[in-house]
């Protein structure tokens, strides 16, 4: 092999805003609708601030509304479900989405379950959980849409392919593994509880790690020619006492024995707000009935 491909996330978020920023100009000249987001704060948290500004930047280049709600960490639950409440009466509004984590004193699963499900741009609804599992049309969360889209550069048909997904939280393993049943992939999922994992790993065409440990997949768990789309984003010391992001895969192993394989940075975290931005135009036309070909 002489090296895998490097997939850009990058490029290819950016080429997937430039797409939604097309759909929305449309949206706006044939139906005089412009999609709107709102993203709920609660408390302090300086990365979820950080996180917050660069999809309210994001949300307007896309030439959609962006709503900021900001509130202190001293917020109650019940003060909380009356925000969102105000929000899906809210006709400007078609996308929601509260930056998790919450404070502690705040049962996140309520608070998921209180947005219409037809605002709810992060796909963690139940209702469009349990849509998702039973292969009707849903919102999707976006890292693993991004996974998908990532995956399909590379190979555009995924039928038939061996895929393995290390990891099952709810926000990436487990629909991530919905999408891959969905393009009809034949799915592995493995977990912490998982026994042989470099044996389960190494059947994989198509490895999508979604863990949380630093560099935890070598050379000898990749099939060769496997695609691998590595979800980590791990902080660890780097030279001259500074940090620096590195993934679940060891990519410089990796990259020897993969057919394609995304880097961190630059892969799968770039697609995340991208999917946002594509949900909630896709939240905002079928609000609307409205057929729209992103
Ligand atoms: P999570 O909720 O902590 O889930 C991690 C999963 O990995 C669990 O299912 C766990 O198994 C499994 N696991 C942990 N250690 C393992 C091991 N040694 N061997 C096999 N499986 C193991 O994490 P998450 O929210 O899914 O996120 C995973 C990673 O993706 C993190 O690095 C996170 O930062 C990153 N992430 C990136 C983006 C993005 O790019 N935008 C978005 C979300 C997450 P059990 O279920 O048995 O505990």
């Amino acid at each position: 092999m002489s090296g895998a491909t490097i997939i850009d996330g990058k490029a290819i978020a950016a080429g997937l805003r430039a797409d939604v920023a097309a759909s929305v100009e449309r949206l706006g000249r044939e139906h005089g609708v412009m999609p709107g987001l709102a993203v709920v704060l609660v408390g302090d948290d300086p990365a979820s601030h950080v996180y917050v500004r660069n999809k309210d930047r994001e949300t307007r280049a896309a030439g959609m509304a962006s709503f900021e709600i900001k509130v202190p960490a001293t917020t109650t639950e019940s003060e909380l479900l009356a925000i969102i409440t105000e929000l899906n009466a809210r006709d400007d509004v078609d996308g929601i989405l509260v930056q998790l984590p919450l404070p502690p004193h705040i049962d996140s699963g309520r608070i998921i379950e209180a947005i219409d499900p037809a605002k709810d741009v992060d796909g963690f609804h139940p209702i469009n959980v349990g849509r998702l599992a039973s292969g009707q049309p849903a919102l999707v969360p976006c890292t693993p849409l991004g996974c998908i889209i990532l995956a399909k550069s590379v190979q555009a048909n995924l039928t038939g392919l061996e895929a393995v997904v290390i990891g099952r939280s709810n926000i990436v393993g487990k629909p991530v593994a919905q999408l891959l049943l969905a393009e009809n992939c034949t799915v592995t999922i493995a977990h912490s509880k998982s026994r042989g994992l470099p044996e389960i790993a190494a059947g994989a065409d198509l490895l999508i790690a979604a863990v949380g440990r630093p560099e935890l997949i070598r050379a000898d768990w990749i099939k060769p020619g496997a695609i691998v789309i590595d979800v980590g984003i791990n902080r660890v010391p780097g030279e001259g006492g500074k940090s620096k992001l590195v993934g679940d895969v060891h990519f410089e192993d990796a990259r020897r024995v993969a057919r394609a394989i995304t880097p961190v940075p630059g892969g799968v975290g770039p697609m995340t707000i991208a999917c946002l931005l594509r949900n909630t135009l896709t939240a905002a036309a079928a609000r609307r009935g409205i057929a729209l070909a992103i």
